[in-house]
């Protein structure tokens, strides 16, 4: 067994037997640290993984805990009854809240957490039905097999059950193809979209799976306090509930249980404390509380399961699953063209700056089967170039189509799923998490498996199948040794390399890469372009951008040259080497007669050697 495993078997037992142990006061704390830390847990999901704060939780375990309390109360259903619907409700308005706010950027979504937090928390003082500010009182208890769950001490293993299973599922989602992608969300939209995700899709699946454990959790509380009012639904809850996420460390499932059993027994003991000194109690609490919070975000950012972790130099990322590549089937292949036939063409692409003129009215096309360098000095506008043939960056005017359909304007994440897989010059990887999850986030678009099917564990066979072509594609780099390391320790040459085995992870019928030779050393260069001859002759047609004319002029077909966003030459690499235009772009002066072209390619390989750098 691992370390992790008998940590977990240690805390069941401690939780199973705590009850025996305790009084009826410490049972009722602990089942107020259970509803607090499947809160926290969702908040881990979405802040600690997703990278979205949220400020309006507890808004969500309110609507929950007020339509089970209604349903039980005033209609006389079974809380049973009510769990579902009050999940159905949260749920909807999860959606509905997160489809209006998660595009915000930057600091404009929490702030519209807070908003939304604030007026639901209103909304539930004034509903007459709701019972305003008094709430709604006499709540029936959750019974079981007929016996009634009214004592702390018998509702406590129901929600510790609860807990362990919130837990397990969130685990098993983080281990998956739509867990890679949530984790893959801090690398930016742009990352996600290159590998068929949608951000935005990623981040609402987290934003109603954190507000789904809210809401679990509000029909819990609704349940075992017997009794909902507004009060433990506004946004100081919800500040209350981020505090356990953070100060359990957002960076570990577990830091949602340490995190709400620390803010929880903390808050016990300000209470306890806090009117020996003074009688303004209530006012006083809330300052402590704000004080440990800066305190923690200053002086340990991971929380008390960050500095565990390091203490027992683990890291954050899930253990790795057990791999079984051998009986796991091959993923689908896509059928590629047939040599020579016409896979992209690009017709007077142009894309301005403002007054800059990056991509200037370039045209050119690529067959099947072949490479196609594009090469050009700093600035030349190749990058850009690529950003607009792969839909990452839109047209200024012009026309791409790919694969006989005009793809102009359409999403980088559609052309990503149609075959077209990229890799970029400012390298986009996890650094935090491993290269063998690196890889497999590629085969995102080839698969299916959503948040259900992973938390459950139905997605296995895919899981096997995507573990395998990942581990396939490392091979292919020389690097499925390494698979669990973190790619943040790869250099970065290396890393460069990582993101060509996770575009080839998507099956692609076009790679194409910007500058993947940069910062290789000699032998990995030449291993490189044994590569993507391999790639050549199954068939992958490759466009790349690269400075090192020896590299290129040994490894490519056709060569497209820019300078100045226009297009110079096209041809082939001889005969692209001897013309004077692109000899006079190199060397940066005006066209002059062609030198001899034996003399002129030392020097354009130098000068581009050194601009690769
Ligand atoms: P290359 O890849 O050939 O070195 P780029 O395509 O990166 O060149 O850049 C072409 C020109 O467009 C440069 O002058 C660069 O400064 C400019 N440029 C690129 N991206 C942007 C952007 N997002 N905003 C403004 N200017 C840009
Ligand atoms: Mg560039």
């Amino acid at each position: 067994m691992t370390r992790r495993m008998w940590g977990v078997v240690a805390a069941v037992v401690a939780l199973a037997v705590a009850p025996a142990l305790m009084g009826r006061f410490g049972v009722s704390l602990l089942n107020d640290i259970g509803i607090g830390a499947l809160v926290a847990l969702g908040l881990v999901m979405l802040t600690g993984v997703g990278g979205a704060t949220s400020f309006g939780q507890a808004a969500f375990v309110g609507i929950a805990a007020y339509t089970s309390a209604w349903l039980s109360t005033v209609q006389g259903w079974s809380p049973w009854l009510g769990l579902p619907l009050a999940l159905l409700l949260t749920g909807v308005a999860a959606l509905a809240i997160g489809a209006l706010t998660l595009r915000l950027g930057g600091h404009f979504l929490p702030l519209s957490t807070i908003a939304w937090g604030l007026s639901i928390a209103l909304l539930f003082g004034n509903i007459e039905a709701l019972g305003r500010h008094t709430g709604i009182s006499n709540v029936p208890p959750i019974a079981l097999f007929g016996v009634s769950l009214s004592d702390p001490r018998a509702v406590y293993y129901l929600i510790w059950l609860l807990v362990g299973l919130a837990v397990l599922f969130c685990h098993n989602v983080l281990q998956s193809r739509p867990g890679r992608a949530a984790r893959g969300l801090r690398g930016g939209a742009i990352l996600l979209a290159s590998v068929g995700a949608d951000a935005f899709r990623v981040r609402l699946m987290l934003f109603v799976l954190a507000a789904l454990l809210a809401g679990l959790a509000g029909w819990l509380y609704a349940h075992a306090n017997r009794f909902v009012s507004p009060a433990p639904f506004d946004v100081r809850a919800s500040i209350e509930y981020l505090l356990m996420a953070v100060a359990g460390g957002l960076g570990h499932l577990g830091g949602a249980l340490v995190g709400a059993a620390a803010v929880l027994v903390m808050k016990n003991a300000v209470q306890d404390v806090l009117p020996i000194f003074t009688s303004a109690g209530g006012r006083f609490e809330a300052v402590v509380f704000a004080l440990l919070f800066i305190l923690l975000l200053h002086h340990a950012r991971g929380g008390v399961m960050g500095w565990v972790m390091r203490w027992t130099h683990k890291r954050m990322a899930p253990a790795p699953v057990s791999l079984s590549p051998a009986q796991a089937a091959p993923l689908p292949r896509r059928t590629l063209p047939v040599r020579g036939e016409r896979l992209l063409a690009v017709h007077n692409a142009v894309k301005r700056f403002g007054g800059l003129v990056a991509v200037n009215d370039v045209s050119f096309e690529v067959r099947a089967g072949e490479i196609v360098g594009l090469i050009g000095p700093n600035g030349a506008g190749k990058s850009t170039m690529f950003n607009l043939l792969t839909g990452t960056a839109p047209m200024t005017s012009g026309r791409v189509e790919f694969l006989g359909q005009d793809i102009t304007g359409v999403a980088q994440r559609r052309v990503a799923n149609r075959g077209m897989a990229r890799t970029f010059q400012h390298v986009k990887l996890r650094p935090n998490m491993n290269l063998l999850d690196n890889v497999a986030l590629g085969a995102h678009g080839r698969t299916r498996s959503g948040v259900l099917a992973a938390g459950l564990r139905l997605d296995r066979r895919e899981e096997a199948q995507i573990m395998a072509e990942s581990l396939a594609q490392l091979e292919r780099i020389g690097l499925r040794e390494r698979a669990h390391e973190l790619a943040g320790s790869l250099p970065l040459g290396t890393q460069r390399l990582l993101e060509i085995a996770r575009a080839l992870a998507g099956d692609p019928v076009l790679l194409v890469l910007d500058e993947p030779a940069a910062g290789l050393r000699r032998q990995e260069k030449q291993a490189l372009a044994d590569l993507l001859r391999k790639l050549r002759a199954d068939g992958v047609t490759i466009l790349i951008v690269e400075h090192d004319m020896d590299f290129v002029m040994k490894l490519v077909d056709r060569l497209v040259v820019m300078n100045f966003g226009s297009k110079l030459v096209e041809g082939v690499p001889a005969a692209v080497r001897a013309d004077p235009m692109v000899q006079a772009a190199y060397l940066g002066a005006a066209v002059e007669p062609a030198p001899a072209a034996a003399d002129a390619a030392p020097a354009l390989a130098t000068e581009n050697g050194a601009a690769g750098r």
